[in-house]
Formats: C-alpha cells, structure tokens, sequence
C-alpha cells in the first residue's frame, strides 16, 4: 500500500495558462518516500508521471480540467511502476579517490595525492592533491578548466572556416541542453562533453557554430553542419543513447 500525502499549498489557476507547480507531493510506500512534482499544463491532454533520467525527479503532470487530487490518485496507481523506473536509474559516480571516467575519449583514474600540489593529469592517472574532502571539487574544477580550453580553440578554429568569430565561451551545466549559441558571437556549452567520445563534443560544437551563421534549425542551417562536421547522424545517436549518463558524474 502506499500514500500520498501533499505538503506544500496549493497553487492558484494560472491566468495566462501556463504550466505551473501545484504542489509538492510524498508518495509514501513502506521503507521509501518519493517527492512528486504536481504541474499543470493547460496543453496536456491527459495525467503523465514521468522520472527525469539525470536526477531521479518525478513529475506529474495534469491538464487543465484534472484537480490535483485525480492526478495525486493517479501517481498512486502508478506506484509499482514508479518503484521500477527509479531502481533502473544509473548509480551517481562520485569523482572520488579511484573513480573511473571517460575524458576526451580516454580512459581516466581519479588518485589522491594528500599535500600533492595541483591537479594533473599523468597518462591515464589524475593525481588529485589538497585534501581528501575536495577531491570531487578539485576533480570538477580541472575538468571545467581543461572543457573551457578545449571548446573555446575548437569552437574558434571551427568558426574561421565559415569566416565568422567567436566571441567568448562560456561553460556551464545546464541538464537539458549541450551547448547554446548568441548572435554576438558568444557560445555556452556543458563542461560535461569532456566526458562524452570526442566526435560527439566536435559535433556540438560543428552545432552551435553553425547557428552563429543561422539562428535556426531550417535547411541551410544542417548544410553548415554537414560543411563543418560531415555526417552527424552517429554523434546524435550518441547523445540521445547517452547523454543523460553524463549527468550521473560528479
Ligand atoms: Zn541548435
């Protein structure tokens, strides 16, 4: 058996009908308590309870016309089958003293090196100084450093041969997006891609450049993709297989 119990107030109907947070739900179950995100979206046309594979976040969504409490009923009857989604997620990989992981397409070992100066990485060894309790920080930081330099002289190099120039590049962590690109010439991409094989980080970046020529995705747009990057039918397979594993890191 399980329950539902609804923590926070209760929202009022949107006016512009947008979608919106009704409430903050606990599916209670014995030995486990699930937060269930309650929205409204005027759109939908009937209840979806889905699990967002990056984090493990459940959303219930309900349309205009279903009370919070036909869809709270709903998520109940859905329990057993929220039970599996949430145990087939990954396992988190903290960056920890011998976590394993793919940078640039090589094989990497985390090591803690107590008192050991700055992070580096030594063939397939990233020796990780400073204390124990920053490892993960430290491991972070290298990474987002190392995808800064990487993404910016890519990014550049790519740029030139459509004769357009990249401004600054900015890297982030967004969770539905790899990379975003601006008129001004300004680039944003997740620090992530350093843990992706590098033909899929070079097609991102084929990706956002070739919006710095169009701000779409029309026709002309993938003929510049093509021109920079060739074939990306295989990058976007990757992304779409993988990518959210990505998210589990770190
Ligand atoms: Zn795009």
């Amino acid at each position: 058996m399980s329950s539902l119990l609804s923590r926070l107030s209760r929202g009022q109907a949107d006016s512009q009908g947008r979608k919106r947070t009704l409430a903050i739900a606990d599916l209670v179950e014995p030995g486990r308590t699930t937060q269930v995100r309650v929205t409204r979206n005027p759109r939908a046309r009937r209840i979806s309870l889905r699990v967002d594979p990056t984090d493990g976040a459940v959303a219930l969504t309900v349309p205009w016309h279903v009370s919070v409490e036909e869809g709270l009923r709903f998520a109940r009857r859905e329990a057993e089958w929220l039970r599996k989604r949430l145990e087939r997620l990954p396992e988190s990989a903290p960056f920890a003293a011998g976590a394993e992981f793919d940078f640039l397409g090589k094989r990497v070992r985390v090591e803690h090196v107590p008192g050991g100066g700055p992070t580096r990485l030594d063939g397939d060894i990233l020796r990780v100084g400073g204390d124990a309790a920053f490892v993960a920080r430290r491991v972070r930081d290298f990474l987002r450093a190392q995808a800064r330099t990487v993404l910016l002289a890519k990014s550049r190099d790519t740029a030139q041969r459509i004769g357009k120039t990249v401004r600054a590049v900015r890297i982030a962590d967004p969770r539905s997006r790899w990379g975003s690109a601006a008129h001004d010439g300004r680039l944003s991409y997740s620090w992530r891609l350093v843990l992706a094989p590098v033909f899929v980080l070079d097609y991102v970046v084929a990706h956002e450049v070739a919006h710095l020529a169009h701000m779409n995705h029309g026709p002309r747009f993938w003929a510049t993709v093509e021109q920079l990057y060739g074939d990306h039918r295989a990058a976007k397979a990757w992304l779409a297989a993988h990518g959210t594993k990505l998210h589990r890191h770190g």
